[in-house]
C-alpha cells in the first residue's frame, strides 16, 4: 500500500498549491509547466544537490549515500543525474577524459556515477534516471518541429526549464524500484553552480521548489572547505562564495555539505552558517573517510538523515525495522571494508587506459567487493599493453607476475585496436603459466583470438574490428546476427541478456548451477559461429550462450588443465554490488589467494570460491590439445 505522503488538497497554502494554476495550455499562461498525467502534487518529494567552487567532489557519493539512508528507512527512492553536456548518451565519450562508460539493464550508456547510485542503493536504474541537456533540447526540438508549442517562440524558460521538471515529476511516478513510485526523487547537478551549461537545470529546480510548495524539496550545497598548507587552516571564503552564486539562482539551500580533506571545524561551519542563512546544524562536515561505503553512517550520527526528514515532512513515514535490518547488514559490510585482511594478493589490469583509474571504476569496485568478502588486500597493478608483444611479454610481465607480486590478471573491455597485440600476447601468458585470468568483452575475444593462433595454428586468426590482413575473421561483426537481435547497422548490442550456462562448468559452478544468467553487454563483434566447432575441438570450452542463436557469451578452460580461466563476452563488472559481488570476481580473488598462498589451507580462504581442482594447482599446467 503505497500512502499519500500529504493530502493531495489543493490550495494556495498547501503543498502543491502553486500547481493549480499552471495549466498545460500553452498560448492561455504564462506558467507553462506541462505536468505528467495522474501526477499528484505532496505526494513525491525532492532532494536536489549542486556543486559549489569545484567539480569532483563526490556529489553521486552524497546523493546516493542520502539516498541509500532514505531507502533503509522504507521509503521508495528514485536518484537521476542530469549533465549538462550535449551529447544525448554517455555512449561516444572518451573514458579516458570522463570515467567509464556505464551500462544500465535497458541498454542506456551513461556516466560512472549511475554505478555508484545502483551499488549503493543496490537498485537497477534505467535511462529515466539520466538526462543529458542533448536528450532536453532533442526532445523540445521534435515537439517544436511536430508544431506543437502552437505557435510560440520556445524559450529557455518556461519551456527548456518545463521540460526538465516534467522529467523530473514523470520520474516520480515512474522511476522507483521495479518502475513503481518513488517518494523521494534525489537530483545531482552536474557541474558547479555557475557553469553555463547547467543553469537551466538550477531554474528548473528552483521553479519546481516554488510550484510543489513548502516541505517539497530539500536543496543541498555541496561546497569545498580549503586547507591551504601555506596557512594550515581552514578557509571558508571559497564556500561562502559559491553558496552566494547558488542564492544568486534564486535558491536557499536548507543543508550545506562542507567537503574537506579533514573534519571541518566548528568555527569555520559558523562562518558557512553565517554567511549562507543555514542552521549550524544543518551545516555537516564531509571529511574524506577510509571507505565510501561508511558514509551513510556517518552522515547518520552527524544527524543529517533527520535533517532531511524534518525539512521534507517525513519523520512520520520512518519504517525502523526495516532500517535496523538494513543498517545492520551493511555497516557489517563496511566493517569488514575497514578489517584486518586476512589474505594478500597482486592483480593486473592490462588495459589500454591504464594510466586513469575511472576508465575501469567498476572493475575496480568488483574487485574491492570480492576482496572485502573474502578478507584479501589487494594491490592492483595496472599494465599497459601497448608496448608487449608475444616475444617480450614475459619478460615485460617479470617485474610483476613472473616476481609473484601478481597472482591474477584480467584484461578488460576496450575499442579500436591500440594495445590488442599487446592483450593477446597477455592472455596466452595467463593461459600457458597457469596465472588465474578474467577476460571481459574484448578480452574475451583477445582470448579467442590467441587460441586459434597458438593451439590451433591459424596464424591469421583476428577480429574485423582490428583490420589487418588476417586470414581468419574468428571475431567479426555478423549481418545474420544483428538481423535477429534486430540492431541496426552501426548500434552495439547494449544492455541486458539471458546468459545460459552449461551444467557442469566452471561458469555453471560460479553461478550457483543457476541454468540462466542476466548480464550486461556492451560489444558490437562477437566470436565468428563458423569457428566455434574448431575452437571447441581444440579444447576451448564456451560455457554460456545465447538462449536461441549461435552468440558465444562465457569461455573458459577446463579445471584440470588450468587452474581458473574463465571470460565474458559481457561485463560482469557492471552489476557487482557490495552485498552481492559479482561470481566470477569472487573466483578470481579466490584464485588469487590461492596462487598468493599455495600452502594455506582451503578452509582459510573460503571453499565455496575454489573450484576443486584448484585445490592442486599445476606448476605447469598441461599443455593444451593437438590442434583439431
Ligand atoms: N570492441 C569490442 C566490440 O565492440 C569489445 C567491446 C568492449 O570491450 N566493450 O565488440
Amino acid at each position: 500500500m503505497h500512502h499519500p505522503l500529504r493530502s493531495p488538497d489543493p490550495g494556495e497554502e498547501r503543498p502543491g498549491g502553486f500547481l493549480r494554476q499552471f495549466g498545460k495550455s500553452v498560448e492561455s499562461t504564462e506558467f507553462y509547466s506541462p505536468v505528467p498525467e495522474g501526477y499528484r502534487a505532496g505526494r513525491h518529494v525532492y532532494v536536489a544537490v549542486f556543486g559549489t567552487v569545484m567539480s569532483g567532489l563526490g556529489k553521486g557519493i552524497f546523493s546516493s549515500s542520502l539516498a541509500k539512508l532514505m531507502k533503509d528507512k522504507g521509503l521508495t527512492v528514485a536518484p537521476v543525474k542530469l549533465e549538462g553536456y550535449l551529447n544525448v548518451d554517455s555512449g561516444t565519450l572518451n573514458p579516458y577524459r570522463h570515467g567509464e562508460v556505464f551500462v544500465l539493464d535497458d541498454g542506456t550508456e551513461c556516466d560512472m556515477d549511475l554505478g555508484t547510485y545502483e551499488r549503493m542503493l543496490d537498485q537497477d536504474l534505467s535511462r529515466q534516471n539520466f538526462a543529458t541537456s542533448g536528450q532536453i533540447y532533442t526532445t523540445i526540438l521534435e515537439r517544436e518541429r511536430r508544431g506543437e508549442y502552437l505557435g510560440r517562440d520556445v524559450q529557455m524558460i518556461p519551456h527548456v526549464t518545463g521540460e526538465v521538471k516534467h522529467r523530473l515529476r514523470t520520474l516520480a511516478m515512474t522511476g522507483g524500484p521495479g518502475g513503481g513510485e518513488a517518494d523521494i526523487v534525489f537530483v545531482e547537478v552536474g557541474g558547479t553552480v555557475g557553469d553555463y551549461e547547467n543553469g537551466f537545470y538550477i531554474e528548473a529546480l528552483r521553479e519546481l521548489a516554488f510550484e510543489e510548495g513548502p516541505n517539497s524539496t530539500c536543496f543541498v550545497a555541496l561546497t569545498y572547505v580549503l586547507e591551504p598548507k601555506i596557512l594550515g587552516e581552514q578557509k571558508s571564503k571559497a564556500a561562502q562564495l559559491g553558496i552566494k552564486l547558488l542564492m544568486e539562482a534564486g535558491i536557499q539551500p536548507h543543508i550545506v555539505a562542507c567537503r574537506a580533506h579533514q573534519t571541518v571545524v566548528e568555527n569555520v561551519r559558523q562562518k558557512i552558517s553565517m554567511f549562507s542563512n543555514v542552521p549550524l546544524r544543518r551545516c555537516f562536515s564531509m571529511h574524506d573517510r577510509a571507505s565510501i561505503y561508511t558514509i551513510p553512517e556517518a552522515m547518520r550520527a552527524a544527524g543529517l538523515d533527520r535533517e532531511v526528514l524534518s525539512i521534507l515532512n517525513l519523520h512520520d513515514r520512518v519504517d525502523p525495522t526495516h532500517e535496523d535490518d538494513a543498517r545492520e547488514e551493511w555497516n557489517s559490510y563496511a566493517a569488514q571494508i575497514l578489517a584486518p585482511r586476512r589474505h594478500k594478493a597482486g592483480i593486473a589490469i592490462m588495459g589500454k587506459y591504464a594510466a586513469l583509474r575511472d576508465a575501469y571504476a567498476s572493475i575496480d569496485k568488483a574487485i574491492e567487493h570480492a576482496a572485502t568478502h573474502l578478507s584479501a588486500e589487494i594491490d592492483l597493478h595496472w599494465i599497459d599493453t601497448s608496448e608487449i608483444t608475444r616475444e617480450n611479454v614475459a619478460e615485460h610481465l617479470a617485474e610483476d607476475v613472473g616476481a609473484g607480486g601478481v597472482h591474477a590478471m584480467i584484461i578488460p573491455g576496450g575499442f579500436g585496436d591500440r594495445g590488442v597485440e599487446g592483450k593477446i600476447a597477455c592472455a596466452e601468458y595467463a593461459r600457458t603459466n597457469g596465472v588465474p585470468f578474467l577476460g571481459i568483452c574484448l578480452g574475451f575475444q583477445a582470448v579467442v583470438i590467441e587460441y586459434a593462433r597458438n593451439v590451433l595454428g591459424m596464424n591469421g586468426a583476428y577480429s574485423t574490428e582490428f583490420g589487418g590482413d588476417g586470414t581468419d575473421p574468428v571475431i567479426s561483426e555478423l549481418p545474420e546476427q544483428k538481423r535477429i537481435e534486430g540492431l541496426l547497422g552501426g548500434t552495439m548490442r547494449l544492455g541486458a541478456q539471458d546468459v545460459v550456462i552449461e551444467p557442469g562448468t566452471l561458469a555453471s559452478w560460479l553461478y550457483d548451477g543457476r541454468p540462466t544468467v542476466h548480464e550486461r553487454f556492451r560489444h558490437r563483434y562477437e566470436v565468428d559461429p563458423e569457428y566455434v566447432e574448431r575452437l571447441t575441438k581444440a579444447g576451448l570450452v564456451f560455457s554460456g550462450r545465447h538462449p536461441k542463436h549461435p552468440i558465444m557469451q562465457v569461455l573458459e578452460l577446463p579445471r584440470d588443465v588450468h587452474p581458473y580461466f574463465v571470460a565474458g563476452q559481457y561485463h560482469p563488472e557492471l552489476t557487482s554490488r557490495p552485498l552481492s559481488p559479482q561470481p566470477m570476481f569472487m573466483g578470481l580473488v579466490a584464485a588469487a589467494i590461492r596462487r598468493a598462498e599455495p600452502t594455506a589451507s582451503r578452509e582459510s580462504i573460503s571453499t565455496r570460491w575454489l573450484p576443486e581442482d584448484a585445490a592442486n594447482p599445476k606448476k605447469s599446467p598441461r599443455p593444451a590439445p593437438a590442434p583439431a
